[in-house]
């Protein structure tokens, strides 16, 4: 059937600015890495894509090496944009990166010009797009100098297949640095992606500051710590059709223990309390008003229709008393 948009979608959702610039950015976004592969159901994907835009959800994050196997969530969402959202196209944020590993040899990793612009344009004939709205460095490469990685960023950008640049892991210093060489090139560099979560709190020591004072918005991927800040695995059983089930999430070993599943369990207690799910509760904690150092838009991830629905109520209660900010703070350490 064709799919036509819901008429109300942008009443949904709020939205706001990408830092000082003129790009919006939905408070909740979607993130295609894990769910959206050759080996997920393709119709159960196209179900999620236009669940999420008929609900606000305007943003969908991508990269290079998104799949398994790698390139096959771009091309995934190239066939849904050619059998639905293409109409949309303009009012879609689609975003992609390059910077891990993609493929054998030096030139499909890392932060080279050669492999920034040669997998920017892989990229764009997976999805059969002509630009994306952003092209990020996807992580900081040590081997390649800091303005070789930039100029490849602001070359995308003069060269029409991006609209806008950003960088994703960077420490603050070197994101500073990163800022105001974009700057002067002329190209400038509006967003920032780090992790950030409950159980994952790196950017409060530096980069929200950095990030606010370069105008550049904050974009936080895996704030329900790729679902263990969620009710998947709090009965200490792991689900066979969970990402940790399936067996692909970076924290399989170190993370599924005693010590953090007691964390999650007193976090949904007080999740409870607020009348929130502990994944509710963990999006709006990432979307608390934190002043200038506020976060632009919560990256999530979702593997079912229903998980994104659940997700996107978190919208509704962001508001946090001092009391159960401190009640938080006793378990959300990093
Ligand atoms: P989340 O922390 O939101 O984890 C999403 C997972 O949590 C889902 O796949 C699902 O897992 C589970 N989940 C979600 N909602 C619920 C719910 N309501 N109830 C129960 N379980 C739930 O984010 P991701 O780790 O998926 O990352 C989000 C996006 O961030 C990525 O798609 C990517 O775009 C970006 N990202 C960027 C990185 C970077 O280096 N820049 C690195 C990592 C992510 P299950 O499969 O078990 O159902």
């Amino acid at each position: 059937s064709t799919y036509v948009a819901s008429e109300d979608r942008y009443e949904r959702l709020e939205y706001g600015s990408c830092g000082n610039s003129g790009l919006n950015l939905p408070r909740i976004s979607l993130g295609l890495w894990q769910n959206f592969g050759g080996d997920r159901d393709f119709e159960g994907q196209r179900r999620i894509l236009r669940r999420a835009f008929d609900l606000g959800v305007f943003h969908f994050d991508l990269a290079n090496n998104y799949g398994p196997p790698p390139g096959s969530a771009e091309e995934n969402l190239g066939r849904i944009l050619a059998r639905d959202l293409k109409p949309y196209r303009d009012e879609l944020v689609i975003t992609t990166k390059a910077g891990w590993v993609m493929g054998p040899g030096p030139h499909q990793q890392g932060g080279s010009r050669k492999y920034l612009l040669s997998s920017l344009d892989r990229s764009l004939e997976r999805m059969g797009l002509d630009h994306v709205d952003i092209f990020y460095s996807h992580r900081p490469d040590p081997d390649t100098p800091l303005e070789e990685t930039l100029m490849a960023l602001h070359h995308a950008v003069v060269s029409g297949r991006a609209m806008y640049a950003g960088i994703s892991s960077y420490g603050p210093t070197l994101t500073r640095l990163a800022a105001e060489i974009m700057h002067d090139l002329g190209t400038p560099l509006i967003v920032h992606q780090p992790s950030y979560s409950m159980l994952n709190r790196w950017v409060e020591d530096g980069l929200l500051d950095v990030a606010s004072d370069k105008g550049m918005g904050v974009v936080a991927f895996s704030p329900l710590a790729q679902g263990l800040l969620t009710d998947r695995y709090l009965d200490g059983t792991v689900p066979a059709d969970s990402r940790a089930g399936v067996g692909r999430p970076s924290w399989r070993d170190n993370m599924l223990t005693e010590p953090v599943l007691e964390r999650a369990r007193a976090l949904h207690e007080i999740a409870s309390r607020r009348g929130q799910t502990l994944a509710q509760m963990a999006i709006a904690w990432v979307l608390r008003d934190q002043g200038p150092r506020t976060v632009t838009t919560a990256l999530i991830g979702a593997s079912s229709v229903e998980q994104l629905e659940q997700n996107l109520a978190a919208v509704e209660n962001t508001h946090f008393t001092d009391e159960e900010l401190s009640d938080i703070d006793r378990w959300a350490v990093d």
